[in-house]
């Protein structure tokens, strides 16, 4: 392709698109509603399919601009290292435009769910596209169960259960199941992102942003648009639980369940034993009283240890935990008084009793 035909058929997708060449979101005030910036994307990888020079805004004036002004970009992308899907070129675009993200087999954990969430929410981008790309190295290096050393185990680890899921599709050889994981590799990291980020989830649901997976081709430079998360409705009515459970899920969360119940057991028996039947109480002498207070003691500083633990694991949750602790343990501070005079009282009265045994039967015996 000439020069100038490159120049004519930029300038004609740029007019079909009514937007410059150069792309981006800096031209309205408002900026674009989802599937603006989507189509912004699509025109951006045609222009550059055509094989479009650079980007205008590469320019000197688009630098300085968004130096002075701050950045609007109009996508957020979650793409792969792969130094092949190099993002801002694949959809032609400049400086101040996309917020991206790289990460290898594009996989969504806690630092690329933070990034993301800040594209989305702080920087209010109303388009997030996950994109995978054809030879993905790290699904591969999955699919065949390669040797990996260092930390990227624990990456590699995020792109097992996408590739679990393409086997249980069952495809016929080694090469469709790599293209089958590399697919819901871009779903997986979609999914994970709805599971464990409520923000995110939000600004779907309130219409203000699209969540959109798409592969690249990294010998064609062509981009498939997958649309939507096919389980999108389902995810966004989960409302990213899944990011609030880390702080309260699993175990511990069972542990402040059972603690609470423990405590409203042991509280009711105590309120019958002091209230209601003093006479049992005493009846249990010395020990039995004794050992009552120790297991109820015991059982609940277990359950408290556990809270504790889990809430010491969950940070940025200290408020409730706190007051989720100092609750019963005040009550237990209460209780642990009256146990406390309850025993020494117990203790008074039986040397008291062995005392007077002791005299009588020394009494006796003179
Ligand atoms: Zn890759």
């Amino acid at each position: 392709m000439d020069p100038m035909k490159n120049i004519l058929v930029a300038a004609a997708l740029s007019l079909t698109l009514g937007f410059p060449s150069g792309g981006g979101g800096h031209e309205s005030a408002k900026g674009p509603s989802p599937d603006e910036a989507l189509s912004w994307l699509q025109s951006g990888n045609r222009r550059f399919l055509a094989g479009t020079p650079l980007s205008t805004n590469l320019s000197l004036e688009r630098r300085l601009d968004t130096a002075k002004a701050g950045q609007r970009p109009f996508a957020t992308v979650l793409g792969c290292s792969d130094s092949r899907a190099p993002l801002e070129s694949i959809f032609h675009v400049g400086v101040g435009d996309l917020f991206a993200v790289r990460v290898a087999g594009n996989v969504a954990d806690t630092d690329e769910i933070g990034t993301v969430e800040y594209g989305v929410e702080h920087l209010g981008t109303p388009l997030l596209v996950v994109l995978g790309h054809s030879s993905c190295g790290a699904v591969t290096a999955v699919v065949k169960g390669a040797k990996v050393e260092g930390s990227i185990p624990a990456l590699v680890s995020k792109i097992v259960p996408a590739v679990a899921r393409a086997k249980k599709a069952s495809t016929p050889d080694e090469a469709a199941l790599i293209q089958a994981s590399i697919r819901e590799n871009v779903w997986q990291s979609i999914s994970e992102i709805l599971r464990r980020s409520p923000l995110t989830v939000e600004l779907a649901k309130e219409g203000k942003l699209r969540i959109v997976g798409a592969l690249y081709r990294i010998d064609t430079g062509e981009i498939e648009w997958m649309g939507n998360h096919p389980d999108e409705a389902k995810l966004l009515a989960a409302e990213g639980k899944e990011g609030k459970k880390e702080g309260h899920g699993g175990i511990p969360w069972l542990a402040s369940l059972a603690l609470a119940g423990v405590l409203f057991v042991w509280l009711t028996a105590c309120f019958y034993l002091f209230v209601s039947d003093r006479r049992l109480l005493s009846r249990l002498k010395f020990r039995g009283r004794f050992f009552l207070a120790l297991a109820g003691f015991a059982v609940a500083a277990a359950m408290m240890a556990l809270v504790a633990v889990h809430q010491a694991a969950s940070i940025g949750e200290t408020g409730s935990g706190l007051a989720f602790l100092i609750s019963p343990l005040s009550v237990l501070l209460l209780f642990a008084g009256i146990y406390t005079y309850s025993v020494r009282a117990s203790l008074h009265r039986y040397i008291k009793e062995m005392r007077e045994k002791w005299m009588e039967d020394s009494a006796a015996n003179s």
